[in-house]
């Protein structure tokens, strides 16, 4: 599907992976602040339905397109923010080579296509590059614990070549380019099948679904609304001069697995219990961002607390899931 309006008004900007859960609220909040969108999208985890809304809108356009194959485009580009990439744990391994080079040639593509146009990039980089942390909360200076040969690998590794690929485009004066580790970000638009956390047990919740605690629950994340993130994505790419460094993005509020399943059960009027599956290998036990740089630099911090956020979410899920809610619940 490809529809081009070529009206410009406000800055030129790509999205890749603008079909997808972020991807989609950021290419709506950078149309709202006046800007012509493109959105660059495989479809394989994103979806046309995300950004159909967008699609009436003379000032967006959607190609579809994988970012492992060169991208061209014909107009001149302002600025571009990489988001192209499966980001939860069965869609990344489901072809993890694919996932891997969706990361390293992808960004590559992309960071040519900025070279070319002057453009400024921003890499959706993430908390996975910090691995298993040793070290809590995650600064930005902590190289990290990746298990390499694991099966998150194809990811971790992926994003953190992909910054290598950036900083050393910024360092050699290429691409202006900026990286934002993002933590475990919700809300509206995640994919109701996605088999992240807080989709998953919103999902279960309203199917009167045991909600699957991968473990002992012990382990922990801490969850960032959707709108907070896209702000704060939004502020780094424009923010003069370039940081030059990596930002945490994220919501520094740290929940345990089980206290999130309690908190979703208590919004949602359900028969579900919680039922205990085994942990996946490598899964991070404790993740929380040190947002100190990104107050200093971007003056951001999340506003949205998860309780809030997951009351936007539920209502959102509720009428995207009409058909398989259960007659039980409001
Ligand atoms: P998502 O899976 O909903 O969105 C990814 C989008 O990229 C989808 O629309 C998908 O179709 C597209 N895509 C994937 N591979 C592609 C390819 N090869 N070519 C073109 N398009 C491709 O995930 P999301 O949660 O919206 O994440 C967006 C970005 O933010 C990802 O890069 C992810 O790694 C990063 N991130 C997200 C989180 C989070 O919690 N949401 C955390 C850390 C990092
Ligand atoms: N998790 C869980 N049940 C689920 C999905 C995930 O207990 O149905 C756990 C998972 O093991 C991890 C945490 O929730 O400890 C976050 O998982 P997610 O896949 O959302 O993100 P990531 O592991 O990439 O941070």
């Amino acid at each position: 599907m490809a529809k081009r309006n070529k009206v410009n008004r406000g800055k030129v900007i790509l999205v890749a992976g603008g079909a997808g859960f972020v991807g989609s609220h950021l290419c709506s909040a950078l149309l709202d602040a006046g800007n012509r969108v493109i959105c660059l999208d495989s479809y394989l985890t994103g979806s046309p339905a995300n950004i159909s809304g967008l699609e009436r809108n003379p000032y967006f356009t959607a190609i579809e397109q994988d970012v492992c194959d060169e991208v061209e485009l014909g107009e001149p580009l302002d600025q571009i923010y990489n988001l192209a990439c499966p980001a939860s744990p069965p869609s990344y391994q489901a072809d993890p080579i694919h996932t891997m080079m969706t990361s390293v040639a992808g960004t590559g593509n992309l960071l040519r296509l900025a070279e070319k146009h002057g453009a400024t990039f921003l890499q959706a980089s993430t908390s996975e590059i910090y691995g298993d942390p040793e070290e809590h909360p995650q600064q930005e200076d902590y190289w990290g614990h990746v298990n390499c040969t694991g099966p998150r690998a194809c990811y971790d590794e992926g994003k953190r070549a992909a910054e290598t690929l950036c900083f050393d485009s910024l360092r050699s004066g290429s691409v202006d380019a900026r990286v934002a580790r993002i933590f475990n970000t919700y809300g509206p638009h995640m994919r109701p099948s996605d088999g992240r956390i807080v989709s998953n047990f919103i999902v279960q919740a309203l199917k009167n679904d045991p909600l699957t605690v991968y473990g002992t629950g012990e382990q922990t994340r801490s969850f960032c609304y959707v709108s907070d993130l896209v702000e704060g994505l939004i502020r780094l790419m424009n923010c003069e001069p370039n940081p030059g460094v990596p930002v945490n993005l994220g919501n520094p509020g740290e929940f345990t697995v089980i206290e999130l399943a309690e908190l979703v059960l208590s919004k949602v009027r359900t028969a579900s219990t919680i039922v205990h599956k085994p942990l996946p290998p490598d899964d991070p036990q404790r993740r929380r961002p040190d947002i100190s740089r990104a107050k200093t630099l971007l003056a951001w911090e999340p506003k949205v607390v998860l309780e809030e956020g997951l009351s936007h979410t539920i209502a959102w899920f509720k009428k995207a899931l009409p058909r398989q809610r259960a007659t039980r619940n409001p």
